[in-house]
């Protein structure tokens, strides 16, 4: 059966949705996204997502499309309309479509293009991947300075899935000046001696919405954070590793560059972590 979509105000079946090719997102990567998680028909973390859309925004001096509360009854019309019970809410804005090509950016009187989807992905929470971990290679990261807006721009991400594909793995964890950033689609964290060590914010990464609730759970679970850099040779000898995202939520990771982290096998600060996240996220979704 065919979703709906949303288009710039309208509800529509995906076949029918269109956007210009004159859409800066398609030409320029000119585009901000983010991705919501709905657990039980409910959003995960709406307010995160929606302040950090408006951050995102505001950095690349784009227009905002309409207002926070207009966003969430977009994204509550399309959990309905699309009987949604597990999966992700994709959103993007882009800078419009001035009806022709140009680096310069058009004026106020172009609108903002704004596409919402659902993705429904059952069992999204019981996820049997987090019972055995990922595997991680590490690659350069070659992607621009501007990490903390949260821009289209997935070409090299994309393209460091498929190395770690290719080598046998599962994703890859990006190095740049000898310490990892993140991973391709989401913050990277090893634990070592009960404390958890994740990369601090800066405009290197980018400012992790789950990143935040876990640091949050873990410092009120009395849990030590430390927020620095670490290498690629720490995390290999670290207790354990993890990673988080707003659609994998606390996942472990087993195997940096083919070396077993701690057993080889997920951790347990990874695995409480998941379940306070988990059981916090359901009480505190709307
Ligand atoms: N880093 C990058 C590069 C990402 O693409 C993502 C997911 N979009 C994250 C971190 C994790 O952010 P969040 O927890 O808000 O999904």
């Amino acid at each position: 059966m065919s979703r709906t979509v949303y288009v710039n105000g309208a509800y529509l079946p995906e076949e029918e949705a269109k956007v210009s090719i004159f859409d800066r997102g398609f030409l320029m990567s000119d585009a901000v996204y983010e991705v919501t998680s709905v657990l039980g028909g409910k959003l995960i973390d709406f307010a995160g997502h929606a302040t950090r859309l408006a951050r995102s925004l505001n950095e690349l001096d784009m227009a905002a499309p309409c207002s926070d509360d207009a966003l969430l009854a977009i994204h509550r019309e399309l959990i309905a309309r699309n009987d949604l019970d597990e999966g992700m809410i994709y959103l993007q804005v882009t800078r419009g479509n001035p009806g022709d090509r140009d680096f310069v950016f058009p004026g106020p009187e172009v609108a903002p293009t704004l596409v919402l989807f659902t993705q429904a992905k059952p069992g999204l929470a019981d996820n049997p991947t987090a019972k055995v971990g990922i595997k991680v290679i590490s690659i350069d990261d070659i992607r621009w300075g501007r990490r903390d807006i949260k821009t289209v721009q997935l070409l090299y991400p994309s393209m460091g899935k498929m190395m770690a594909k290719k080598a046998g793995a599962d994703d890859a964890w990006l190095v740049e000046d000898g310490f990892v950033t993140e991973g391709t689609s989401n913050n990277a964290y090893i634990v070592k001696d009960g404390k958890i060590i994740t990369r601090n914010l800066g405009t290197d990464i980018l400012h992790g919405i789950t990143r935040a609730a876990v640091l949050r759970f873990a410092r009120e679970a009395q849990m030590e954070v430390e927020e620095r850099p670490f290498t690629i040779e720490e995390a290999q000898a670290a207790d354990e590793a993890f990673f988080t995202s707003a659609s994998a939520f606390v996942m472990p990771v087993v195997e940096i560059d083919g070396a077993a982290v701690g057993a080889g096998t997920p951790g347990r600060v990874a695995a409480r972590l998941r379940e306070i996240y988990l059981d916090e996220s359901r009480k505190a979704a709307i």
